[in-house]
């Protein structure tokens, strides 16, 4: 196909993304499946819900174009969807399997957000205010569903699949966080009482660093550097008018 303006290329992007929305809608009942934690997979049906309203609305758009809906298939969603049934297959622990689902699925959301992102801002730029209006809308429910397995994620079933992973190491993790954390309060609370003075005195803070500053210069170069107080060699004595000598 050869492509030569971006109408064409958007309405060719357009048939890709119904492809997307098509694949996911025959790849989620086997991930819903595939799921052990009940609120995910609660999210999983209620998104493939979602999907097929979606691939409903894209149906729409393409015809007011007058193009094929099955024109082009994203091979790109398709090597996604390919991955993300060898994954699950491979593991057997269910937390862990629920974990890689999360990823897989997420993986699906963030590509559609990005053609979604995409297409809206090329129809903004056609001047389709009637496309951009729709894909701007699936855009913000991909997002919100992005979002809703991020929660699931670290709301427990990364965590659960952690703790199944390897229950000794992660008593370790826990207890080294702990001490972490417990250190990291004694910084703290050592920092503040000088911070607090400094706030309340500043001026005062000032006059006693430059005093410190002194007297360590002082130290450091007391007796070392003062010409007066070293005796000249004997070579370098000037004898002068008065005959006496003195040291330069
Ligand atoms: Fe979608
Ligand atoms: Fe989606």
């Amino acid at each position: 196909m050869n492509v030569g303006d971006l109408r064409t290329m958007y309405v060719a992007e357009l048939q890709e993304l119904r492809s997307v929305e098509d694949q996911l809608v025959a790849a989620l009942p086997k991930m819903a499946q595939l799921v052990e934690h009940p609120q995910l997979r609660q999210a999983l049906k209620r998104h493939l819900a979602e999907t097929e309203s979606q691939r409903n609305r894209l149906d729409e758009l393409l015809k007011r174009h007058n193009a094929t809906p099955t024109a082009h298939e994203d091979s790109s969603m398709r090597a996604i969807i390919r991955e993300a049934d060898r994954w699950a297959g491979m593991v057997s622990d269910a937390d862990c399997r629920d974990a890689g689902i999360i990823a897989s699925a997420q993986r699906v959301e963030h590509y559609e957000i990005a053609v979604y992102g995409t297409l809206a801002t090329w129809a903004q730029q056609l001047g389709l205010a009637e496309d951009h209006g729709v894909l701007r809308t699936i855009l913000a429910e991909e997002k919100r569903t992005d979002a809703a397995l991020t929660r699931l994620a670290e709301g427990g079933v990364n965590r659960e699949a952690a703790e199944d992973a390897a229950p000794e190491g992660e008593g370790y993790m826990a207890r080294s966080r702990e001490v972490l954390g417990e250190a990291g309060s004694y910084v703290r609370s050592s920092a503040r009482p000088v911070t607090h003075t400094i706030e309340d005195f500043p001026v005062a803070a000032v006059v006693l660093a430059g005093a410190a500053g002194y007297l360590m210069a002082y130290l450091a170069h007391a007796g070392g550097t003062d010409r007066s107080r070293q005796r000249a060699p004997e070579y370098a004595w000037d004898t002068g008018y008065s005959g006496r000598p003195r040291a330069f």
